[in-house]
């Protein structure tokens, strides 16, 4: 890792940390490797599809100073994931920061959820972030972060035709308020981060139901990655010492 740019961006608090993102080459995790990349951390961002926009934010983040490396993990391929937390620390020689954003949503009637999409999101929600957990685990030292993102449907909020989603996103707090016991006697945090609507491809802000969404929020409006990425940003520096096992929301008041 390089310090050379840092002060030409003013204080970067997490230069000298790298950082993996899974599904960061658009929306929620594209503003959340850029945001942690502006901080000053080396990111590596996985993609499934897609190589061109992940390859972008590798531009994006290098013209700025920083260090990017895009690699390919399909949440479904154990190995892929592990292959991309290893590639990680090979590429930067350390990982201080895993934060697990790829996700997916399939809503509708309870009884029409089919066996396939209870495999692909319970892979891609819950047994994902756990593998990279588990995978990450083993190199972060005191200091390291573990940052998942889930849902406002996952805790407080409850919509019919959200049980399969709402499912997956509850499984991530179990995961991570144990996880903050057994890995705080080593110095590292583990938190969920909820987001609200957000407006990316998964929820456009002038989608079907956006008007509705952003009418049950307590601001009226739509979040932005941005928005998710501040929160990211926080528990990733020092700001989140003191922060673990918790569930934050950043849902516009969504859930109030
Ligand atoms: P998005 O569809 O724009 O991006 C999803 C990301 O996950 C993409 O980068 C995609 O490549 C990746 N991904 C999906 N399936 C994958 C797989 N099998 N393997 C690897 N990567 C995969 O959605 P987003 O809105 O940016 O969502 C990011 C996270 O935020 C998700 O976990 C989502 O559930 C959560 N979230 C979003 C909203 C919202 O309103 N947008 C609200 C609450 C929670």
């Amino acid at each position: 890792l390089t310090e050379t740019t840092a002060a030409a961006h003013g204080p970067r608090p997490l230069v000298g940390k790298a950082a993996l993102v899974t599904g960061g080459s658009r929306g929620i995790g594209r503003a959340i490797a850029l945001r942690l990349a502006a901080d000053g951390a080396a990111v590596a961002l996985t993609f499934r599809s897609g190589q061109d926009q992940a390859d972008q934010v590798v531009k994006e983040i290098e013209r700025a100073g920083g260090q990017g490396w895009a690699v390919r993990a399909d949440s479904a391929d154990a190995e892929e994931i592990r292959a991309s937390v290893a590639g990680a620390v090979d590429r930067f020689g350390r990982l201080d920061i895993l934060v697990n954003n790829a996700g997916i949503g399939v809503l509708g009637p309870f009884e029409g959820i089919s066996l396939d999409d209870v495999d692909r999101v319970l892979w891609t929600n819950v047994r994902a972030p756990f593998l990279a957990a588990q995978a990450a685990a083993a190199h972060l030292t005191e200091g390291g972060r573990i940052i998942s993102i889930g849902s406002c449907m996952a805790e407080r909020v409850a919509f019919p035709g959200g049980t399969l989603y709402a499912t997956s996103k509850a499984a991530l707090t179990g995961l991570t308020k144990t996880l903050a016991k057994e890995l705080g006697p080593r110095g590292i945090t583990a938190n969920l981060v909820h987001p609200g609507p957000i407006d990316t491809d998964m929820n456009p802000a002038d989608g079907e139901s956006a008007a509705m969404q952003a009418g049950l929020t307590a601001l009226g409006v739509y979040g932005r990655g941005s928005d998710v990425a501040a929160t990211v940003a926080h528990l990733a520096g020092d700001g989140g010492r003191y922060i673990t096992g918790a569930s934050i929301a950043v849902d516009g008041g969504f859930a109030a």
